[in-house]
């Protein structure tokens, strides 16, 4: 099959995927609300006016209902390109047959927005398949075919009363007042930016990095927490965002970071809420550092008595400032991998008067899976003896066998989760009788398998309802962090100017 030559359609603007910048010394980024065929944008309440621009051209509309957007004609949206080569330039080069992305980087201990150039081969192909088999004729590896979009973007917006018109992306969106977007329920105001990716309507918010945190804290700590565990969260949450930024995880999807549990959960109320702006206010910009370098701050709900090691976690190396440590002092005499100890501090009272419903709902726990169900979770018909072979610093439980009509290894606490019943952690004990022999811990199910248990999350890093303890009795949020995350310094100065 002969390629089809496409010189000027491989022509992207370079604006086009490039979300992140720099304005006055601040991060603003684009955060992605919802990615669809067709977008409908719902004003939640009376006297709206939403603007619509081109971005680089000269229309602009002002709707004061809702509207509905549609692809013009999405099948030439996009193409299929083989990499010739790639650079990385300050600057866009005018060049026919590149694609200009922009990636984040660290150095110099400072968060750098930079400029890849992807130039292409001249041949270009309308599906994959063509391009697989040009590749292998000319021995081109099949990896160096990538997805392309066309400059072609127009798209229709049509009002309630059948008004149409046409525009050419990416365009600026702006509301003051609030709006919806497809079927989310939440509410977001400001500035947006509508671009076409992939045959897809992709919307974000483009808004500066601290009022992004402020939707993402709000939505993990609540917006009743004291304010230095606000602080502590903000900082956390703020160092996870650059850590997020530097993994580059949505480059070509043309937003920075998408508002799911994938990223960060971001649902932008951050409007209505004066405590968690004057929190970002006063531990803006920080971050937290180790040897020079972002820290890994990650963080769960509740540990249930001790943070967890990260690389018993996640199976990586050793990480200094996330080996875990008591986040109670009544814990520290409990050795939380051994059985007997962690069904005795499972079995303790730990609830205070001030917690909220969810913090004594993450500290003690039960729940019960019918040995059916848990034989069909784990892809067995029978299930004979169940092996709890490690427990982590945490008491979480990292490894369990299985033995039945199979035997059936769960090798991570995640796991281990799904398959018990969604747990809220793999921090438990089974009730009922169990022996030890060479450490391993023997149960023989039951009809009906009771779990006692106690915390929330993965337990790595900072534990939310510990840090609201802390800042409930006084404890500065500088001191929150650094005791879980021992040995990392607060820094200010990691924006590129
Ligand atoms: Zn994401
Ligand atoms: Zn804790």
């Amino acid at each position: 099959m002969k390629p089809k030559f496409l010189l000027l359609l491989l022509l992207l603007c370079s604006t086009m995927l490039a979300g992140a910048q720099f304005v006055n010394g601040e991060l603003y980024l684009e955060i992605n609300l919802t990615a669809s065929p067709q977008l409908t944008i719902t004003p939640k309440g009376k006297n709206t006016n939403i603007t619509v621009a081109e971005k680089d051209g000269l229309i602009s509309r002002k709707f004061e209902s809702s509207i509905t957007i549609n692809i013009m004609n999405p099948e030439t949206l996009v193409h299929y390109a083989i990499l010739d080569f790639t650079e990385v330039v300050y600057k866009a080069k005018e060049d026919e047959n590149a694609v200009v992305r922009d990636f984040f980087a660290w150095e110099n201990s400072r968060l750098k927005i930079k400029k890849e150039l992807q130039h292409f081969l001249p041949e270009s192909f309308t599906s994959e398949e063509e391009a697989k088999q040009y590749a292998l004729k000319q021995g081109i590896p099949i990896d160096k075919i990538k997805e392309v979009q066309v400059l072609n973007s127009t798209v229709q917006i049509q009002d309630p009363t059948g008004n149409i018109c046409y525009m050419e992306t990416p365009l600026k969106i702006h509301s003051e007042a609030e709006l919806s977007f497809n079927s989310d329920s939440y509410a977001y105001s400001g500035d947006f930016i509508l671009k076409t990716v992939k045959k897809k309507i992709v919307l974000n918010q483009f808004l500066p990095l601290e009022n992004y945190l402020a939707g993402v804290v709000q939505n993990e700590i609540g917006d009743n927490a004291p304010a230095e565990a606000l602080k502590a969260q903000i900082v956390a949450a703020r160092t996870q965002a650059l850590n997020l930024l530097l993994n580059n995880k949505h480059k070509a999807d043309g937003y920075d970071l998408c508002n799911s549990t994938h990223c960060q959960v971001y649902r932008g109320k951050y409007l209505l809420n004066e405590q968690i702006l004057q929190a970002i206010y006063e531990c803006s910009p920080e971050v937290l550092f180790f040897n020079g370098n972002l820290a890994e701050t990650t963080y769960h709900s509740c540990c249930g008595g001790k943070t967890e090691a990260a690389d018993i976690i996640w199976n990586g190396k050793p990480i200094n400032y996330l080996k875990g440590v008591s986040c109670i002092n009544k814990v520290n005499s409990y050795d939380l991998s051994k059985e007997k100890d962690a069904r005795e501090w499972i079995d303790k009272h730990l609830a205070e008067g001030e917690m909220s419903s969810w913090e004594r709902g993450a500290l003690s726990w039960n729940k019960s899976i019918s040995y059916n169900q848990l034989a069909t979770n784990a892809g067995l018909t029978s299930i004979n003896r169940i092996e709890i072979i490690q427990r982590g610093y945490s008491g979480r439980i990292t490894k369990i066998k299985l033995i039945g009509n199979d035997t059936i290894f769960l090798n991570s606490e995640y796991q281990i989760r799904q398959v018990f019943g969604n747990l809220l952690s793999s921090f438990f004990y089974i009730e009922g009788p169990y022996r030890i022999a060479k450490e391993i811990v023997i149960i023989i199910p039951q009809q009906t398998i009771k779990i006692k248990g106690r915390g929330a999350g993965h337990g790595v890093g900072m534990c939310q309802v510990g840090a609201l303890r802390m800042a409930r009795k006084g404890t500065k949020y500088n001191e929150i962090l650094l005791h879980y995350y021992p040995g990392t310094t607060i820094n200010k100065e990691w924006i590129d100017d």
